[in-house]
């Protein structure tokens, strides 16, 4: 038997020049690579102890998938404005963090489209586009960048319009059930791009540029799709023993369930194989 033990990250996913993503666990940041342990029986252990992602203190519970309490109320990463990019209030002079905002936010970002669990429009910074990170992380299996533009609040606004004809969330059960029917991207930007475009000329706040970029497929990890997904936790029991069956956006797929690696982010695990 093999034996890691470590405080916990989200899982590293890079993808291969076969179009198939490699995964890790980071355990005290010595990566633990998982396809090689795909169709093994593993053991996932949470030793009871939990240190906040940001300021690393020891906590009890996690709050927004591993932060402590006082870092969500302080952190710029731990604002609404995050999730809801539209809402970025930098411009205002209130941003929690103005040189985080100034480094993540006042930078241009890409708009996108991804089949996760069909098609969705998503945003994210342009170094996400070049490894890739957030479609993995995501499960979509094929992505499109269809447009640049100078700031995250501008890819909100856009997001929004753009979110009036398509999806803009993955239904997570839908991807971990199995892979989504290939749809042809390129025809749907364009029809897209047609529809909203009388809105979009009308965001005045930076640029925007269309782009014709390559579309970018991905291939996962997994020998067998649950037919039924049950959530796993390590918050209801510290163990969770089984066959992987495969890792998926950021979730660890056995025969009993699956679990979402950022919800024990900043565990104390131990991985034994
Ligand atoms: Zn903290």
């Amino acid at each position: 038997m093999t034996t890691h033990q470590g405080k916990s990250e989200k899982l590293i996913g890079i993808l291969d020049s076969q179009n198939l993503v490699s995964y890790a666990l980071p355990l005290d940041g010595q990566l633990i690579n998982l396809n090689n342990l795909i169709g093994q029986k593993i053991t996932l252990e949470h030793l009871g102890i939990i240190h906040c992602v940001a300021c690393h203190r020891l906590i009890n519970k996690a709050f927004q998938q591993g932060y402590c309490f006082p870092c969500t109320q302080k952190l710029a990463q731990c604002d609404l404005c995050i999730v809801r990019p539209e809402r970025c209030h930098f411009h205002l002079g209130t941003c929690r963090e103005p040189a985080w905002g100034q480094a993540n936010c006042l930078q241009e970002h890409v708009v996108y489209l991804a089949n996760s669990s069909g098609l969705k429009v998503g945003i994210t910074r342009q170094k996400n586009i070049l490894n890739k990170s957030r479609w993995i992380d995501q499960g979509a299996t094929q992505a499109l960048p269809i447009l640049k533009v100078s700031s995250r609040r501008l890819s909100g606004l856009v997001e929004i319009i753009l979110a009036q004809y398509v999806a803009d969330k993955t239904n997570w059960r839908k991807m971990l059930k199995g892979e989504a029917e290939k749809i042809n991207l390129p025809v749907l930007r364009d029809e897209l791009f047609e529809q909203a475009n009388p809105e979009l000329e009308k965001l005045e706040i930076g640029f925007l540029d269309f782009l014709d970029s390559e579309e970018v497929l991905i291939n996962y990890p997994v020998i067998k799709y649950p037919e039924k997904i049950s959530s796993l936790s390590l918050d209801k029991t510290n163990l969770i023993e089984g066959v992987l069956m495969g890792v998926k956006g950021q979730y660890l797929i056995f025969e009993s369930g699956v679990i979402n690696a950022r919800n024990f982010a900043g565990y104390q695990i131990k991985l034994s194989t």
